[in-house]
């Protein structure tokens, strides 16, 4: 059984008390609520991490994630944090990839490969996003950009560090925008993702792979989305800040 992971993508939101009288929330809630073998990963500015982390101990249904990390190990890189840092306040995962990241701050597939190597030699799982623009699934290019981004982002990782990999297809179009992909249109882009996760590593390894769809999901369409066979879960962002709506998606796999 593939694990099941419902991750929150808080974004640039929350100011420190807020974010943690969210998060208090979330874990209160996965505790009553989510009676699943499902997984919650939040993932907040770098500001909360070490409380939230503190937090968290002793429930083992919930994790916590940063945003981004820098590709270094560390350095003269003002105003920018390490993966080494995210590890040592006890975060787990990092988002990486994420196509606002992609899209504002020009990231690009060769540097995504640079901060996943230095993410996983720091301890952290990546959650790696990839998916298309509006314009690239209407011009039909779709299934070319995101083997580009497998194969540029994270195929040149070994069988062992791959297998620490959780993927995030977020349609671009779909991020933000209320538009949601059709249950049909994800399953077909996470078969055809872990095709190509099979063709590198064998079926075995695609077989196991957590691959997540983000995009507008909400309590009322995650039921369709994660009930599709190569669906996991969802990298939720908006709905991640509402604790009710956040659990009410978790809670999808009870
Ligand atoms: C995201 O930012 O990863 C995301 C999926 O956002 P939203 O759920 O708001 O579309």
């Amino acid at each position: 059984m593939r694990k099941k992971i419902v991750a929150g993508n808080w974004k640039m939101n929350m100011d420190y008390e807020q974010g943690l009288s969210l998060f208090s929330e979330v874990v209160n809630m996965a505790h009553d609520e989510v009676t699943g073998k499902q997984h919650i990963v939040v993932c907040s500015p770098f500001i909360h991490l070490h409380s939230l982390v503190q937090l968290a101990k002793g429930n083992i249904k919930v994790s916590v994630g940063a945003q981004n990390a820098h590709q270094a190990e560390s350095g003269a890189y003002t105003g920018e944090t390490s993966a080494k840092m995210i590890h040592s306040t006890g975060a787990e995962y990092v988002i990486l990839g994420h196509s606002e990241r992609r899209q504002y701050f020009g990231e690009t597939n060769e540097l995504l490969a640079k901060k996943t190597d230095t993410a996983l030699a720091n301890g952290l799982k990546p959650i790696f996003c990839i998916g298309e623009t509006l314009q690239e699934r209407e011009t039909n290019v779709h299934f070319d950009v995101i083997k580009t981004q497998l194969e540029e982002g994270v195929f040149h990782l070994s069988e062992e560090q791959f297998g620490q990999v959780v993927l995030a297809y977020e349609p671009v179009w779909a991020i933000g925008t209320g538009v949601t992909a059709t249950s049909a249109q994800a399953q077909e882009i996470h078969v055809f993702i872990r095709k190509e996760i099979a063709k590198k590593y064998g079926q075995e390894l695609a077989d196991s792979t957590t691959i997540l769809y983000g995009g507008s999901c909400n309590a009322k369409n995650a039921g369709d989305l994660f009930g599709q066979p190569d669906i996991d879960g969802g990298l939720i962002g908006g709905a991640s800040l509402k604790s009710r709506d956040f659990i009410d998606i978790a809670k999808t796999f009870n």
